[in-house]
């Protein structure tokens, strides 16, 4: 429970404002009972039980998309219906909700759901007592929105360079070893519920060191920064290229055969062979290659590729060795 709390953001806001719900309302129900205002109590206590309903919801089945888009609006509604019971004080009730509205939905959607509750307070006229009442609270309201909204857009840009300088290799700008662990795991675990087929490539340039050795480390960059150029322009869109390390790549094929595979990867091997150059002269590559079998798990398969590819380099390198097979592709 504390880890999901911890590692879901938007399910400890809408846990927190469940509690909150629960903690602070629970009380003016009951006081709005006690003093017989019979309306004012069963208003606090259906949102407070629509917040503890969404807030179940959320935990039971994890969609905290949803939830936190009812969330924003139950709190967004209640506080309204809140100031049309009690009037101008019920007001205050609903700067909360345009604030958290931002945690709980995307900044676009918050600000649309804080916009249209104060349009509908305006145009029904709910809690104000005067125009200057109305004015001085939907100066202060949009005010309130148009900071929680420039705070959210940037959090959310700032989440999104984070999660891409975690999966992207800032040389070539594909994707990483550790995104591409996620990717085959996912590719294994598609191909035992659909039966995808899919192919895994690994491929080393032969004696990089001796071009840096020769040329310099930015030529080396250079080259590999060339070298994946050449194969994302000659591979497809849903094929995935991963920097495994250093001048060693793995291509991920999915939907391809046997037939599949070696057409590629022959059309790979030549390309790169033909267009990848240091000063010094072209540039080799060794590759293994392997279709993803069913019993495989993401190591046994990216091993098998491996072994390929330690073949490929013990016949000589600048061949494409298949796993399993004594002759090379090409
Ligand atoms: P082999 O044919 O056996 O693969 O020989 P190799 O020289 O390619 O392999 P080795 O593992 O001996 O050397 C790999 C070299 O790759 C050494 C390292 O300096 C270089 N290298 C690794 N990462 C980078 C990088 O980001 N930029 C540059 N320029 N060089 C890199
Ligand atoms: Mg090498
Ligand atoms: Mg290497």
């Amino acid at each position: 429970m504390l880890y999901r709390l911890r590692n879901n953001f938007r399910l400890s806001i809408i846990t927190m404002l469940g509690v909150c719900a629960i903690l602070g309302i629970t009380p003016f129900a009951i006081f709005r009972f006690v003093q017989g205002d019979l309306l004012a109590g069963t208003v606090d206590t259906v949102i407070m039980l629509c917040i503890v309903i969404t807030m179940s919801y959320a935990w039971i089945t994890g969609d905290t998309r949803r939830s936190g888009f009812c969330m924003a609006i139950i709190a967004c509604a209640g506080g309204a219906t809140v100031a049309s019971v009690l009037g101008t004080i019920g007001l205050f009730w609903l700067f909360p909700p345009f604030i958290t509205s931002f945690f709980l939905t995307p900044p676009r959607l918050a600000i649309i759901i804080n916009l249209s509750t104060l349009l509908v307070l305006m145009v029904f006229n709910i809690g104000f007592q005067s125009f200057e009442y109305m004015l001085s609270f939907a100066t202060t309201a949009v005010v309130v929105s148009a900071c929680a909204y420039i705070f959210a857009l940037r959090n959310e840009t700032q989440r999104v360079r984070l999660e891409q300088l975690a999966i992207l290799d800032p040389l070539t700008g594909v994707k990483n070893r550790r995104a591409m662990e996620q990717e085959l795991k996912s590719a294994v675990a598609f191909h035992q519920r659909s039966g995808l087929s899919y192919a895994l490539a690994i491929l080393d340039l032969d004696h990089f060191k001796q071009v840096n050795d020769d040329h310099g480390h930015a030529v080396g960059d250079e080259v590999l920064l060339s070298c994946v150029q050449i194969i994302l322009k000659h591979t497809r869109r849903t094929d995935q290229l991963f920097r495994f390390g250093g001048e060693e790549f793995v291509l991920l094929l999915p939907g391809v055969d046997d037939y599949g595979m070696r057409s590629v990867l022959r059309n790979v091997y030549r390309v790169l062979r033909r267009d990848l150059k240091c000063p010094g002269g072209p540039v080799t590559a060794s590759y293994g290659l392997t279709l993803l079998k069913d019993d495989d798990t993401p190591d046994s398969w990216l091993a098998r590729a491996d072994a390929a590819l330690y073949q490929a380099k013990e016949d000589g390198r600048d061949r494409v060795a298949v796993a399993g097979e004594a002759e090379a592709l090409v």
